[in-house]
């Protein structure tokens, strides 16, 4: 096969006790999938969560005790960190039922969907795409993927961030709205989930802007940890 230039590489993450890298394939995220964010961003708290995307490309890998640096976006001037559990999958299908879920999980990380919150709003009020405000180059840094026989206790972790050691978001992943298992049964009713597909699993209330020279760090309890420079 010719191709007309060189296709571009497949973006791939670091994996937590190995030299083996996670090929990604596609980002999922979920919206307003924890009722005190859902509140903070002007909704009830009880709707359904909901799906958006960013593209592969977007994924910005940390190494374990690296720093990972973003530069700050263009067309902003107010870019938000929301921490979220990133789960990965390893197994594809659709329409996979809730009690299946888990064997399609690969992993878990630690990510953050940076987000142009001023173009999010605008959006939000003209009923617009949110792909400027969501899926923008390097939006979404991503820890080391810690395959899923290695983690414990998904469902109860602390997921926690920082920005300059002071804390900004804290919770713990049974307040999400939707839990993994389920995310991943409604999102493979609309797509035929891939492996390398990664799922952005919704952010805890306190998200706020970022300046450069930031540094934020996210962590979810027996999953990972992730430092970021704002540059
Ligand atoms: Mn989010």
């Amino acid at each position: 096969m010719e191709l007309t230039f060189a296709a571009p590489s497949t973006p791939v993450i670091p994996v937590t006790g190995s030299t083996a890298l996670f090929p990604v394939h596609r980002i999922y995220c979920v919206g307003r999938n924890y009722a005190e964010h859902s509140i903070e961003m002007g909704g009830t708290g009880r709707e359904a969560p909901f799906f958006f995307m960013k593209p592969a490309d977007a994924v910005v890998p940390v190494a374990a005790g690296e720093v990972g640096h973003m530069p700050y976006p263009t067309k902003t001037s107010n870019l938000h960190h929301e921490v979220e559990l990133v789960v990965a999958i390893g197994k594809g299908g659709a329409a996979i039922p809730v009690e299946k879920a888990h064997q399609h999980i690969w992993g878990y990380a630690v990510g953050l969907d940076m987000t142009r919150r001023d173009l999010q709003a605008q959006s939000k009020q003209q009923g617009r795409p949110w792909c400027t405000s969501k899926g923008f180059d390097l939006s979404a840094p991503i820890g080391p993927i810690l395959p899923a026989a290695a983690a414990s206790d998904v469902e109860t972790a602390a997921i926690r961030l920082t920005v300059n050691g002071v804390v900004r978001q804290e919770s713990q992943l049974n307040k999400m709205t939707w839990n993994v298992n389920e995310i991943i049964a409604e999102l493979s009713q609309f797509y035929t989930l891939q492996p390398g597909d990664l799922i952005f699993t919704g952010t805890p209330e306190g998200v706020g802007a970022v300046v450069a020279g930031d540094t934020l760090e996210a962590n979810i309890e027996g999953i990972g940890q992730l430092t970021l420079k704002i540059t």
